[in-house]
């Protein structure tokens, strides 16, 4: 049974945020630009604090945009949430807000991510290290020389390797240092970060939030005085989401739930039904007894997600071979819609990565990382075994 005052996460997803309106739309509208006052002293009265409302709509101060953070926040159990109009754009403002005396990211992470942490915060003057997850002996050195913001993705991206939150987040906070993840992958139906320890999460909502591959929006949640932290980086480097944007993201979350639920159902099959697939070396997938982060997943995640990546038997060129004979699986970056994706790694999200580097994190030119929609499971399975050929 459910207690009304906290209800499931299916029910917040409906629910949570949506403000009534005049004529009894259930769904908040799309409220624009700017928004008018009955005299100067009320508009004082917002501009300093006094009162809250809608002012302007890059700082947040939108219906639309308050809403949908409303909503954001009630997903990962936050006190507050940021929308941004892009993953990037929430990551860049919480390194400049949070992350300037120094950031460690943990594990492999999003192609953009590694550039921004191992180039762009350097360029700036801001010390980061980017640790794999057998390096994590060194964690807590970096932390001692200085660094206040540890970063990770579990599941992560592509050889889905799974990180303890719980633990790392101890480790941060022993030397005072926060702990964000990025939990894009797995989303707030399959794991609760903040309810392990972490400080903030990070998602890019273009993914499984929006679910739809038809927008492009970030979000980050945690507590009010971290939030409250990042905002005026938001507000100033102007990435804030239009409230079309908004309002289409809102529309999307009320799905959330029965879309993962599904597609985490869809992406165990396949993963079975490959791993006896005599063309296929490997499949990773937390949800396969043979995954060596199965058991911590298991205890950490509520469902494994729906991304799988195979290595295929062959060199790089019979994977891509793969890929382009797979008809319903769409050749194209980007995951977490309703119709399946597949990317092959290194040509495409770790492109930018030298070779080298890339062996170094594990990834094959054999592997082809799969998104798994929302399709009957049974016709992916028949496309996988005409490519596989
Ligand atoms: C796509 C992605 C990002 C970046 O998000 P954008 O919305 O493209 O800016 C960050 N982290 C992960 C895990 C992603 O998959």
């Amino acid at each position: 049974m459910t207690d009304v005052t906290t209800p499931a996460l299916a029910t917040r997803c409906v629910h949570a945020g949506e403000l009534a309106d005049a004529h009894g739309s259930p769904h908040t509208p799309i409220y624009t630009t700017t928004f008018a006052f009955p005299s100067t002293q009320a508009v004082l009265d917002v501009v300093e604090g006094r009162a809250t409302g809608s002012l302007y709509t890059r700082y947040g101060l939108n219906p639309s945009i308050q809403s949908l953070e409303a909503k954001l926040a009630a997903l990962e159990g936050a006190e507050a949430a940021l929308a941004f109009a892009s993953g990037m754009a929430a990551e860049a403002a919480v390194f400049l807000a949070l992350g300037r005396a120094g950031v460690v990211c943990i594990g492999d992470a999003y192609g953009g991510t590694l550039e921004l942490i191992g180039e762009q915060l350097p360029a700036l003057g801001i010390p980061t290290r980017l640790m794999l997850g057998d390096e994590l002996d060194q964690l807590d050195a970096a932390l001692a020389a200085g660094a206040r913001l540890v970063f990770l993705e579990t599941p992560s991206n592509p050889v889905l390797e799974v990180f303890d939150i719980a633990a790392i987040a101890a480790r941060a906070h022993a030397q005072g240092a926060l702990l964000v993840v990025d939990n894009t992958f797995a989303s707030p139906v399959n794991q609760q970060p903040l309810a392990l320890g972490a400080d903030l999460v990070v998602h890019s909502a273009t993914k499984y939030l929006g679910g739809h591959s038809d927008l492009t929006a970030g979000a980050l949640m945690g507590s009010k005085a971290l939030i409250e932290a990042v905002w005026p980086w938001r507000k100033n480097l102007g990435t804030t989401p239009a409230p079309e944007t908004a309002a289409l993201l809102a529309r999307s979350l009320r799905t959330l739930v029965a879309r993962v639920r599904t597609q985490n159902a869809s992406a165990q099959r396949i993963a079975e039904a490959m791993a006896a697939h005599p063309r296929v070396a490997r499949v990773r997938y937390p949800g396969l007894p043979a995954h060596p982060g199965h058991a911590l997943a298991a205890r950490q995640m509520q469902g494994f997600g729906g991304m799988l990546t195979l290595e295929i038997k062959g060199d790089g060129a019979a994977a891509s071979q793969v890929a382009d004979r797979l008809r319903l699986f769409a050749l194209a970056p980007s995951l977490g819609g309703v119709e399946s994706l597949v990317t092959q790694p290194c040509t495409t999200t770790h492109h930018g990565l030298p070779p080298a580097e890339r062996t170094r994190r594990g990834i094959t030119d054999s592997m082809l990382r799969l998104s798994v929609g929302l399709e009957e499971p049974e016709d992916l399975i028949a496309d996988l075994n005409q490519a596989l050929g």
